[in-house]
């Protein structure tokens, strides 16, 4: 089956005590045991529970992956996925990567003994210079926040595997509607399905989707003893919607590409990263990995600061907010927002400089978005 209809059906095939169409929002704790010496499939919605098992269940499909796990956020998510790794191991990071990843690489990871190389670019010999003969795991965010760079997955999982070293993918910008890291060699995606999963930025959730059947069992294991679980309720809200993923991102993608070809023409911005872009670096290896560019753009304002001020200050339709991927257009200030407990070396290490705004183009009409953002900056050309 095709990818809209693994997304409204997977999983969620109507309740066999009741026909409901929609799954069931199970808000038990606990079931009821067969006898003393049997339980059910499921006993306590710690180690499993109905609505996450339909969520886990079409997360994988989503992904086309044997093994889909739900967490309580993306950080949770993460975390998980980072139990692969042992004291004394080391992982090569993305450099320009999401900054609650940052913190747990340098503050949860580190005191545990794990050490953390930054490839100093987005390319596989980047990466590959910081290999040691501990390294354990390669993290990659392609594309990447907030500079929306992109890695070759491909190259990058077969040059790791090469060495028995495992590749991570967060795949939260790109959404498994237009890459599928999987596909592309990688042995773990990672989701914050806060972003577009969700999509409609009412809930916290992450996942995690691998096909090894030995990771899988590391990870739910650590899913089960850590407790980092969604509710019920917050479940069922990712599989709504994840139900209209394809036409929100399809959509998504028009906005961001409008709203691009806008800026890039606009003597107030300096430059605009999206990779739909021809002038972004690696709008070539966009068109080989990814299916679609996505709804996420950045750009720079030549009037640094001040310049940011006034366009946040000066917009209407988009509001300023820290997160992505909802239906309403969202706007955000890298250095002062989302990387903003970072020291202003750190964040001139990642190229994140005052003077970056970025955009989640959401799905209003463009016309509107257009209009906004051409009034905002016209108040500072004038
Ligand atoms: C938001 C985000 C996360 C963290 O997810 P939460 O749901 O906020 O915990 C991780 N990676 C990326 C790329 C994100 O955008």
């Amino acid at each position: 089956m095709r990818f809209e209809t693994l997304a409204i059906h997977d999983g969620q095939t109507p309740d066999p005590g009741t026909g409901s169409v929609t799954v069931p929002v199970f808000q038990s704790s606990t079931f009821e045991r067969e006898d003393l010496y049997h339980h059910r499939e499921f006993f306590y919605s710690r180690i499993g529970n109905p609505t996450r098992q339909a969520l886990e269940s079409s997360l994988a499909l989503l992904e086309n992956a044997r093994f889909g796990l739900a967490f309580a956020s993306g950080v949770a998510a993460t975390m998980a996925a980072l139990q692969v790794l042992r004291p004394g191991e080391h992982v090569v990071s993305g450099i320009d990567i999401y900054g609650g990843t940052y913190r747990i690489f340098e503050q949860l990871l580190r005191p545990w003994g794990i050490s953390i190389s930054y490839a100093e670019d987005e390319s596989t010999e980047s990466y590959e210079a910081c290999i040691r003969p501990e390294t354990r795991l390669l993290w990659i965010e392609s594309p990447s926040n907030p500079l929306l760079g992109l890695s070759d997955i491909r190259a990058l999982s077969a040059m790791a595997r090469q060495k028995g070293i495992l590749t991570a993918v967060d795949n939260t910008f790109a959404s498994p509607y237009f890459q599928l890291p999987l596909e592309l060699g990688a042995d773990i995606v990672v989701h914050s399905t806060t972003k577009y999963l969700g999509g409609h930025s009412d809930v916290i959730g992450g996942a995690v989707v691998m096909n090894d059947a030995a990771l899988h069992k590391t990870i739910k294991n650590y899913q089960a003893a850590a407790g980092a679980i969604p509710g019920p309720w917050d479940c069922w809200l990712v599989m709504r919607g994840i139900k209209t993923l394809k036409i929100r991102m399809k959509e998504h993608e028009v906005n961001a590409m409008h709203l691009a070809r806008l800026l890039e023409a606009h003597p107030a911005v300096e430059r605009v990263s999206y990779p739909g872009l021809p002038s972004h670096p690696h709008h070539d290896l966009a068109k080989r990995q990814m299916t679609g560019f996505g709804g996420m753009l950045t750009f720079a304002l030549k009037g640094g600061l001040p310049a940011v001020e006034t366009l946040l200050g000066g917009l209407k339709l988009f509001t300023l907010a820290d997160s992505l991927g909802g239906v309403e257009s969202l706007v955000a200030s890298p250095s002062k927002m989302t990387l903003g407990a970072l020291s202003a070396e750190e964040r001139r290490k990642r190229g994140c400089s005052d003077n970056l705004v970025r955009m989640s183009a959401g799905l209003e009409h463009a016309l509107d978005l257009e209009a906004d953002l051409l009034q905002a900056l016209a108040a500072i050309t004038k």
